[in-house]
Protein backbone atom coordinates (compact mmCIF):
# COMPACT_ATOMS: atom_id res chain seq x y z
CA UNK A 1 0.00 0.00 0.00
CA UNK A 2 2.70 2.31 0.81
CA UNK A 3 4.38 2.30 -2.75
CA UNK A 4 0.39 2.21 -4.45
CA UNK A 5 0.60 5.86 -1.94
CA UNK A 6 3.51 6.50 -3.46
CA UNK A 7 2.42 5.82 -6.99
CA UNK A 8 -0.34 8.33 -6.77
CA UNK A 9 1.60 10.79 -5.12
CA UNK A 10 3.93 10.61 -7.63
CA UNK A 11 1.52 11.15 -10.29
CA UNK A 12 -0.09 13.95 -8.50
CA UNK A 13 3.29 15.63 -8.91
CA UNK A 14 3.08 14.73 -12.84
CA UNK A 15 0.03 16.56 -13.35
CA UNK A 16 0.97 19.77 -11.37
CA UNK A 17 4.38 19.46 -13.04
CA UNK A 18 2.56 18.95 -16.42
CA UNK A 19 0.09 22.14 -16.18
CA UNK A 20 2.89 24.13 -17.00
CA UNK A 21 4.58 22.39 -19.38
CA UNK A 22 1.79 20.79 -20.69
CA UNK A 23 1.93 23.35 -24.22
CA UNK A 24 5.48 22.71 -24.63
CA UNK A 25 5.08 19.09 -24.66
CA UNK A 26 1.97 18.79 -26.97
CA UNK A 27 3.25 21.22 -29.62
CA UNK A 28 4.57 19.30 -32.45
CA UNK A 29 8.20 20.05 -33.06
CA UNK A 30 9.57 19.41 -36.44
CA UNK A 31 13.48 19.75 -35.16
CA UNK A 32 15.60 17.16 -34.47
CA UNK A 33 16.05 15.90 -31.08
CA UNK A 34 19.23 17.20 -29.81
CA UNK A 35 18.62 14.55 -26.90
CA UNK A 36 15.96 11.85 -26.13
CA UNK A 37 12.77 12.96 -24.93
CA UNK A 38 9.40 10.83 -23.84
CA UNK A 39 6.03 12.44 -23.23
CA UNK A 40 4.25 9.18 -22.35
CA UNK A 41 3.97 9.86 -18.34
CA UNK A 42 2.80 13.60 -19.34
CA UNK A 43 0.67 12.63 -21.56
CA UNK A 44 -0.66 9.53 -19.32
CA UNK A 45 -1.03 12.09 -16.23
CA UNK A 46 -3.71 14.35 -18.23
CA UNK A 47 -5.20 11.42 -19.27
CA UNK A 48 -5.90 9.90 -15.91
CA UNK A 49 -6.80 13.34 -14.16
CA UNK A 50 -9.76 14.01 -17.00
CA UNK A 51 -10.77 10.39 -16.80
CA UNK A 52 -11.69 8.63 -13.43
CA UNK A 53 -12.65 5.74 -14.74
CA UNK A 54 -8.82 5.42 -16.45
CA UNK A 55 -7.58 7.07 -12.73
CA UNK A 56 -9.63 3.85 -10.78
CA UNK A 57 -7.88 1.30 -13.75
CA UNK A 58 -4.68 2.44 -13.22
CA UNK A 59 -5.35 2.14 -9.41
CA UNK A 60 -6.53 -1.74 -9.63
CA UNK A 61 -3.32 -2.48 -12.41
CA UNK A 62 -0.53 -0.78 -9.46
CA UNK A 63 -2.32 -2.66 -7.03
CA UNK A 64 -2.07 -6.17 -8.79
CA UNK A 65 1.12 -5.56 -9.97
CA UNK A 66 2.44 -5.15 -5.76
CA UNK A 67 0.52 -8.25 -4.99
CA UNK A 68 2.63 -10.08 -7.78
CA UNK A 69 5.79 -8.23 -6.28
CA UNK A 70 4.31 -9.35 -2.79
CA UNK A 71 4.17 -12.91 -3.68
CA UNK A 72 7.62 -13.08 -6.02
CA UNK A 73 9.09 -11.87 -2.38
CA UNK A 74 7.43 -14.66 -0.58
CA UNK A 75 7.95 -17.36 -3.08
CA UNK A 76 4.69 -18.23 -4.01
CA UNK A 77 5.51 -17.47 -7.50
CA UNK A 78 8.38 -19.15 -9.09
CA UNK A 79 10.74 -17.54 -11.65
CA UNK A 80 9.62 -19.45 -14.24
CA UNK A 81 6.00 -17.90 -13.64
CA UNK A 82 4.82 -21.44 -12.01
CA UNK A 83 2.10 -20.97 -8.98
CA UNK A 84 3.83 -23.07 -5.39
CA UNK A 85 1.15 -23.90 -3.87
CA UNK A 86 1.37 -23.65 0.13
CA UNK A 87 -0.34 -26.93 1.38
CA UNK A 88 -1.04 -27.54 5.20
CA UNK A 89 -1.39 -31.41 5.49
CA UNK A 90 -3.78 -32.02 8.77
CA UNK A 91 -3.63 -35.47 10.02
CA UNK A 92 -5.99 -37.73 12.37
CA UNK A 93 -4.88 -40.64 13.53
CA UNK A 94 -5.96 -43.55 15.21
CA UNK A 95 -3.21 -46.41 15.04
CA UNK A 96 0.62 -45.82 14.45
CA UNK A 97 0.12 -46.67 10.62
CA UNK A 98 -2.61 -43.92 9.95
CA UNK A 99 -0.41 -41.23 11.82
CA UNK A 100 1.47 -41.19 8.06
CA UNK A 101 5.19 -39.87 8.40
CA UNK A 102 6.74 -36.70 7.06
CA UNK A 103 8.83 -38.61 4.58
CA UNK A 104 5.51 -40.40 3.21
CA UNK A 105 4.05 -36.60 3.10
CA UNK A 106 7.37 -35.52 1.61
CA UNK A 107 6.61 -38.50 -1.10
CA UNK A 108 3.03 -37.47 -2.40
CA UNK A 109 3.88 -33.70 -2.26
CA UNK A 110 6.69 -34.97 -4.78
CA UNK A 111 4.21 -36.72 -6.69
CA UNK A 112 2.22 -33.70 -6.43
CA UNK A 113 5.09 -32.02 -8.34
CA UNK A 114 6.36 -34.30 -10.81
CA UNK A 115 2.20 -34.81 -12.19
CA UNK A 116 1.32 -31.37 -12.54
CA UNK A 117 4.68 -30.55 -14.03
CA UNK A 118 4.22 -33.25 -16.36
CA UNK A 119 7.93 -34.68 -14.72
CA UNK A 120 6.17 -37.84 -14.01
CA UNK A 121 8.48 -40.94 -15.20
CA UNK A 122 5.33 -42.87 -16.61
CA UNK A 123 4.40 -39.65 -18.70
CA UNK A 124 6.88 -41.35 -21.51
CA UNK A 125 3.34 -44.16 -21.74
CA UNK A 126 0.87 -41.29 -23.06
CA UNK A 127 0.05 -42.64 -26.18
CA UNK A 128 1.36 -40.96 -29.38
CA UNK A 129 -2.45 -40.12 -30.70
CA UNK A 130 -2.60 -37.79 -26.95
CA UNK A 131 0.92 -37.02 -26.87
CA UNK A 132 0.00 -33.62 -29.05
CA UNK A 133 -2.60 -32.04 -26.54
CA UNK A 134 -1.32 -33.44 -22.82
CA UNK A 135 -0.67 -30.57 -20.86
CA UNK A 136 3.14 -31.04 -19.66
CA UNK A 137 3.85 -28.40 -17.35
CA UNK A 138 0.43 -27.10 -15.59
CA UNK A 139 2.49 -24.38 -14.20
CA UNK A 140 1.26 -24.78 -10.21
CA UNK A 141 3.95 -26.74 -7.42
CA UNK A 142 2.99 -27.83 -4.10
CA UNK A 143 5.14 -27.15 -1.26
CA UNK A 144 4.78 -27.94 2.57
CA UNK A 145 4.02 -25.35 4.84
CA UNK A 146 3.18 -26.99 8.22
CA UNK A 147 1.96 -31.00 9.63
CA UNK A 148 -0.98 -30.73 11.75
CA UNK A 149 -0.93 -33.80 13.55
CA UNK A 150 -4.11 -34.77 16.56
CA UNK A 151 -5.07 -38.47 17.69
CA UNK A 152 -8.54 -39.24 17.69
CA UNK A 153 -10.64 -42.37 18.58
CA UNK A 154 -12.74 -42.74 15.54
CA UNK A 155 -12.39 -45.68 13.62
CA UNK A 156 -14.34 -44.13 10.60
CA UNK A 157 -15.32 -40.98 9.18
CA UNK A 158 -17.70 -39.63 6.20
CA UNK A 159 -17.58 -37.57 3.45
CA UNK A 160 -19.72 -34.43 6.19
CA UNK A 161 -16.56 -32.42 6.71
CA UNK A 162 -16.20 -33.70 10.28
CA UNK A 163 -12.62 -33.92 10.35
CA UNK A 164 -12.30 -29.93 9.17
CA UNK A 165 -13.80 -29.07 12.72
CA UNK A 166 -12.14 -29.31 15.81
CA UNK A 167 -16.02 -29.44 17.15
CA UNK A 168 -16.19 -32.70 15.82
CA UNK A 169 -13.11 -34.09 16.67
CA UNK A 170 -11.18 -32.63 13.54
CA UNK A 171 -9.23 -30.21 13.09
CA UNK A 172 -9.38 -26.45 12.02
CA UNK A 173 -8.31 -25.70 8.59
CA UNK A 174 -5.18 -22.96 8.62
CA UNK A 175 -6.41 -19.58 6.60
CA UNK A 176 -7.88 -21.56 3.65
CA UNK A 177 -8.35 -18.56 1.47
CA UNK A 178 -4.28 -18.70 1.43
CA UNK A 179 -3.21 -22.29 2.40
CA UNK A 180 -4.61 -25.47 0.28
CA UNK A 181 -5.77 -27.79 3.53
CA UNK A 182 -5.28 -31.30 3.20
CA UNK A 183 -6.54 -34.34 5.61
CA UNK A 184 -5.49 -37.61 6.31
CA UNK A 185 -7.86 -39.78 7.71
CA UNK A 186 -7.84 -43.63 8.27
CA UNK A 187 -10.88 -44.58 6.53
CA UNK A 188 -13.76 -43.14 5.06
CA UNK A 189 -15.23 -46.43 4.22
CA UNK A 190 -14.73 -47.06 0.36
CA UNK A 191 -14.15 -43.66 -0.37
CA UNK A 192 -10.81 -43.05 -0.85
CA UNK A 193 -11.11 -39.16 -0.85
CA UNK A 194 -12.80 -36.33 -1.83
CA UNK A 195 -12.29 -32.14 -2.80
CA UNK A 196 -13.97 -28.96 -2.69
CA UNK A 197 -14.04 -27.05 -5.94
CA UNK A 198 -12.99 -23.63 -6.52
CA UNK A 199 -16.62 -22.07 -5.29
CA UNK A 200 -16.09 -23.12 -1.83
CA UNK A 201 -12.43 -21.00 -1.82
CA UNK A 202 -11.37 -19.66 1.47
CA UNK A 203 -14.34 -21.41 3.72
CA UNK A 204 -13.71 -23.45 6.50
CA UNK A 205 -14.43 -27.11 4.60
CA UNK A 206 -12.02 -26.34 1.25
CA UNK A 207 -9.54 -28.71 1.02
CA UNK A 208 -8.84 -31.98 0.06
CA UNK A 209 -9.26 -35.66 2.54
CA UNK A 210 -7.52 -38.43 1.68
CA UNK A 211 -7.64 -41.76 3.73
CA UNK A 212 -4.62 -42.93 4.84
CA UNK A 213 -4.15 -46.49 2.98
CA UNK A 214 -4.34 -44.03 0.06
CA UNK A 215 -1.94 -41.36 0.53
CA UNK A 216 1.57 -40.87 -0.40
CA UNK A 217 3.36 -44.32 -1.84
CA UNK A 218 5.66 -46.10 1.15
CA UNK A 219 3.03 -48.23 2.80
CA UNK A 220 -0.03 -47.42 0.96
CA UNK A 221 -2.56 -50.14 -0.26
CA UNK A 222 -2.48 -51.28 -4.18
CA UNK A 223 -3.64 -50.50 -6.58
CA UNK A 224 -4.20 -46.90 -5.19
CA UNK A 225 -0.35 -46.58 -3.57
CA UNK A 226 1.42 -44.38 -6.20
CA UNK A 227 -0.04 -41.34 -4.70
CA UNK A 228 -2.66 -40.49 -7.61
CA UNK A 229 -5.48 -40.02 -5.20
CA UNK A 230 -4.08 -37.08 -3.79
CA UNK A 231 -3.71 -35.90 -8.01
CA UNK A 232 -7.28 -36.37 -8.68
CA UNK A 233 -8.49 -34.70 -5.67
CA UNK A 234 -6.32 -31.52 -6.29
CA UNK A 235 -7.59 -31.55 -9.87
CA UNK A 236 -11.21 -31.32 -8.87
CA UNK A 237 -9.81 -28.30 -5.99
CA UNK A 238 -8.19 -26.62 -8.92
CA UNK A 239 -11.74 -27.03 -10.90
CA UNK A 240 -11.59 -30.39 -13.13
CA UNK A 241 -14.60 -32.51 -13.21
CA UNK A 242 -14.74 -36.11 -13.72
CA UNK A 243 -12.94 -36.71 -17.35
CA UNK A 244 -16.69 -38.53 -17.99
CA UNK A 245 -18.94 -35.76 -16.52
CA UNK A 246 -20.87 -37.66 -14.29
CA UNK A 247 -22.89 -38.78 -16.55
CA UNK A 248 -23.43 -40.87 -19.72
CA UNK A 249 -21.41 -39.25 -22.90
CA UNK A 250 -21.38 -36.36 -20.00
CA UNK A 251 -19.22 -32.89 -20.61
CA UNK A 252 -16.12 -32.03 -18.41
CA UNK A 253 -16.25 -28.73 -19.87
CA UNK A 254 -12.69 -29.47 -21.80
CA UNK A 255 -12.59 -29.74 -25.37
CA UNK A 256 -9.44 -31.56 -26.03
CA UNK A 257 -10.95 -34.42 -23.89
CA UNK A 258 -12.91 -37.17 -25.89
CA UNK A 259 -16.24 -37.51 -25.06
CA UNK A 260 -15.92 -41.36 -23.14
CA UNK A 261 -19.39 -43.35 -22.15
CA UNK A 262 -18.48 -43.50 -18.14
CA UNK A 263 -15.65 -43.95 -16.17
CA UNK A 264 -13.27 -46.45 -16.37
CA UNK A 265 -11.29 -48.94 -13.80
CA UNK A 266 -8.11 -51.41 -13.14
CA UNK A 267 -6.40 -51.11 -15.91
CA UNK A 268 -8.08 -50.76 -19.06
CA UNK A 269 -5.76 -51.96 -22.46
CA UNK A 270 -5.15 -48.72 -25.20
CA UNK A 271 -6.66 -48.20 -27.48
CA UNK A 272 -10.12 -48.13 -25.90
CA UNK A 273 -13.09 -47.32 -28.29
CA UNK A 274 -15.98 -45.58 -26.91
CA UNK A 275 -19.23 -44.41 -28.59
CA UNK A 276 -20.98 -41.28 -27.89
CA UNK A 277 -23.86 -39.95 -30.37
CA UNK A 278 -23.04 -41.68 -32.30
CA UNK A 279 -19.30 -41.09 -32.86
CA UNK A 280 -16.57 -43.39 -32.03
CA UNK A 281 -13.96 -42.45 -30.44
CA UNK A 282 -10.57 -43.13 -28.68
CA UNK A 283 -11.03 -42.17 -25.21
CA UNK A 284 -8.46 -40.51 -22.91
CA UNK A 285 -9.02 -43.44 -19.79
CA UNK A 286 -5.25 -42.45 -18.73
CA UNK A 287 -6.19 -38.89 -17.49
CA UNK A 288 -5.70 -38.51 -13.54
CA UNK A 289 -9.33 -37.26 -13.36
CA UNK A 290 -10.51 -40.93 -14.75
CA UNK A 291 -11.07 -43.84 -12.32
CA UNK A 292 -8.57 -45.98 -12.92
CA UNK A 293 -5.62 -47.36 -11.11
CA UNK A 294 -2.82 -45.24 -9.58
CA UNK A 295 -0.70 -47.29 -12.32
CA UNK A 296 -3.02 -46.32 -15.02
CA UNK A 297 -3.22 -42.78 -15.14
CA UNK A 298 -0.36 -40.29 -16.12
CA UNK A 299 -2.06 -37.50 -17.71
CA UNK A 300 -3.39 -34.05 -17.62
CA UNK A 301 -4.83 -32.84 -20.73
CA UNK A 302 -3.94 -28.88 -22.63
CA UNK A 303 -7.28 -27.91 -21.66
CA UNK A 304 -7.14 -29.15 -18.60
CA UNK A 305 -4.24 -27.24 -18.11
CA UNK A 306 -5.99 -23.97 -19.16
CA UNK A 307 -8.80 -24.63 -16.35
CA UNK A 308 -5.80 -25.07 -13.76
CA UNK A 309 -4.55 -21.64 -14.87
CA UNK A 310 -7.76 -19.92 -14.64
CA UNK A 311 -8.43 -21.04 -11.29
CA UNK A 312 -5.09 -19.83 -10.09
CA UNK A 313 -4.59 -16.51 -11.80
CA UNK A 314 -4.65 -13.34 -9.89
CA UNK A 315 -7.96 -12.91 -11.54
CA UNK A 316 -9.15 -16.79 -10.56
CA UNK A 317 -11.25 -17.93 -7.79
CA UNK A 318 -8.25 -19.73 -5.75
CA UNK A 319 -5.69 -16.22 -6.64
CA UNK A 320 -5.19 -16.25 -2.67
CA UNK A 321 -3.14 -19.24 -2.72
CA UNK A 322 -0.73 -16.77 -5.05
CA UNK A 323 -0.60 -14.06 -1.76
CA UNK A 324 -0.90 -14.12 1.67
ZN1 LIG B 1 -13.17 -37.35 -8.33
Amino acid sequence: MKKLLFGVFTLGTLIACNSNDSTETLTENTSIASRRSCPSEKLRAERLKSDPKLMAKYIANEEKANKFEQALKLGRINADGSVDIPVVVNVLYRTTSENVSDARIAEQIAVLNADFAGTNTDASKIPTEFSTIKAGDTKVRFHLIKTVRKATTKTSWSTNDAMKKSSTGGIDATSPASYFNLWIVGSMGGVLGYATFPESAGTAVDGVVIAAPYFGKTGATSPFNLGRTATHEVGHYLNLRHIWGDATCGSDLVSDTPTQTSENYGKPTYPLYNTCGGVKRSVMFMNYMDYVDDAAMFMFSAGQKARIQATVASSGPRAGLRVY
